[in-house]
């Protein structure tokens, strides 16, 4: 029987983020993970002597005042990381575009490669730079929302700076209203380029995605990408050390199966019958996970509004690509039918041990499209791979010479490793009725709350670290503590 404060339920960003906070604040704490690495989706796995993302790649909020580096700050994690500028590169339509940092001159390069764009693209980009940089600011004030009580309130405030109100005319718009509104329209590739941006980082594409998550998704590439050596798997074991450096403790192997109230807090037990009695817990699973743990109806998986992720993993031999960019957007060819892997594959190229180096290629797919007979996910998976191989020439020509190992992870591999039902991953589509101050809470009940890609402010390691954060001060305040942040 294990007695503590603080009982975490995975160690995705989201647990993390809350355990190394509630250790370095003092919490008796304890974070169990059924898996054998922490991280998640934004874990690793070594295979034949290549180190693997196991999904995200890219690291944004690290800079200073960001919301992962405040984390890092208060839990004294020990991460090193430098600016990645261009953050990413763009291939479309046989062009080569750094989407750099600076504003004007990413303007200037647009301008270049789509003379013919109308003027309102511009304006469109100016709008997301403005836009964009107030959500920013917003968001590393580390605001609670939906507002909920007086806590939230009190939590946002800082949050409300005069800039907030840039981003007000537009809260229940979608980027489609604005591109409308500024003339961005008529230019088939620049859309493409958009919606490619606009997928990745909110699983929706202009007709439906929240303008103001729009614009932040559009912007944060070109105000805080990062580089760590190792990416985010490497953060998350900084996380684990900060926890255990502070008193905590994090179990992997350790599965939560049952999670009741109790007098007092929450009883919970694992797959191997151990006990902890917690007086708060973070649940860092999503939520029809969580409602399956307490015993409650659980939402039908059909009705989830998100997706499931198809990644090829390349171990290639790296020799000659020193100095290459490590990020790369893909999109597809306008005018010509889509791709087997859709509108857009991202390419992740990481260097490994001397010419070992790793190479993996995401993109969006429909959960339901692999409920299949196994020979056909078998062949629908082949079909994807060689897909995904050509797609990556377009950053590595000669890629097909350099593959020594290839594997791919489908929406099973996802639901198998991380437990997320059916492989649905990357939190909710952000649709203008549901994100920002009207996302889903992460309050389920006094002293238990969510931490995750599907609460406030959603997906992406530094959205659920900010969604860990505000787990957390709820957990402080229901145990009667004050919180670091
Ligand atoms: C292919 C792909 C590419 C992505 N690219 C990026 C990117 O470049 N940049 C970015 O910022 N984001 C990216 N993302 C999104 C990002 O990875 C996720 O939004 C984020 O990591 C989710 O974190 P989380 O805290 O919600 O939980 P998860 O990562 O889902 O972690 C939950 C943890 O809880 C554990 N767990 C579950 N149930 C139990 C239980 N019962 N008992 C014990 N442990 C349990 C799981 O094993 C897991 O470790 C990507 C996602 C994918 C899939």
């Amino acid at each position: 029987m294990d007695d503590v404060d603080l009982l975490v339920i995975g160690s995705g960003f989201g647990g993390l983020t809350a355990g190394a906070l509630g250790a370095a604040t003092g919490l008796r704490t304890l974070v169990l993970e059924q898996h054998t690495r922490p991280g998640g989706c934004a874990g690793d796995f070594a295979l034949d002597g290549f180190r693997f993302p196991a999904g995200a790649t890219v690291i944004t909020g690290l800079e200073e005042g960001g919301i992962l580096r405040q984390v890092v700050d208060a839990s004294g994690a020990e991460v090193h990381s430098s600016p990645l500028d261009p953050s990413i590169i763009l291939h479309v339509d046989g062009m080569t575009l750094p989407y750099v940092q600076d504003h004007e001159r990413w303007k200037a390069i647009f301008r270049e490669a789509f003379p013919e764009a109308p003027d309102g693209y511009v304006r469109f980009w100016d709008w997301a730079h403005r836009v964009g940089g107030a959500v920013y600011d917003i968001g590393t004030a580390l605001p609670s929302f939906p507002i909920q009580g007086l806590d939230d309130i009190r939590r946002s405030l800082p949050a409300l700076q005069p800039d907030v109100v840039r981003t007000l005319p537009w809260l229940v718009s979608t980027v489609e209203a604005v591109k409308q509104r500024f003339g961005a329209i008529g230019h088939p590739p620049a859309d493409r380029l958009i919606d490619g941006v606009l997928i990745d980082a909110t699983g929706a594409t202009s007709g439906t995605c929240s303008a103001v998550q729009g614009a932040i998704a559009i912007d944060l590439y070109r105000r805080g990408c990062q580089w760590v050596d190792g990416g985010p798997a490497a953060i998350a074991m900084a996380l684990v050390r900060a926890t255990r450096r502070s008193g905590g403790e994090v179990r992997f192997q350790a599965r939560i199966e049952r999670v009741r109230k109790r007098t007092g807090g929450w009883v919970a037990r694992t797959a191997d019958g151990d006990i902890v009695r917690a007086r708060a817990v973070v649940a860092n699973v999503p939520p029809q996970a969580l409602d399956a743990l307490l015993g409650r109806h659980v939402e039908r998986e059909e009705d989830i509004d998100s997706w499931g992720a198809f990644v090829l993993h390349l171990g290639i031999d790296g020799a000659g690509l020193e100095g290459i960019d490590p990020f790369h957007q893909v999109l597809a060819l306008t005018g010509e039918p889509l791709p087997p892997w859709g509108e857009n594959a991202f390419v992740s190229i990481f260097p490994g041990r001397g010419t070992r180096w790793s190479v993996s290629v995401s993109t969006h797919t429909d959960v339901n499209s692999w409920e299949l007979p196994t020979e056909e996910v078998a062949r629908h998976r082949c079909m994807m791979e060689e897909a995904l191989v050509d797609a990556t020439a377009r950053a590595i020509p000669d890629i097909q010479e350099r593959i020594v190992l290839q594997r791919s992870a489908i929406p099973r591999t996802f639901e198998h490793y991380t437990l997320r039902p059916r492989g649905f991953v990357g939190g909710l589509v952000q649709r203008p009725g549901r994100s920002t101050f009207r996302a889903p809470g992460h309050r389920v009940a006094p002293g238990l709350a969510l931490a995750g890609d599907h609460v406030f402010p959603g997906q992406g390691t530094v959205g659920v670290a900010l969604s860990g954060i505000n787990a957390y001060r709820d957990a402080c305040q229901y145990i009667g503590t004050g919180s670091l942040l």
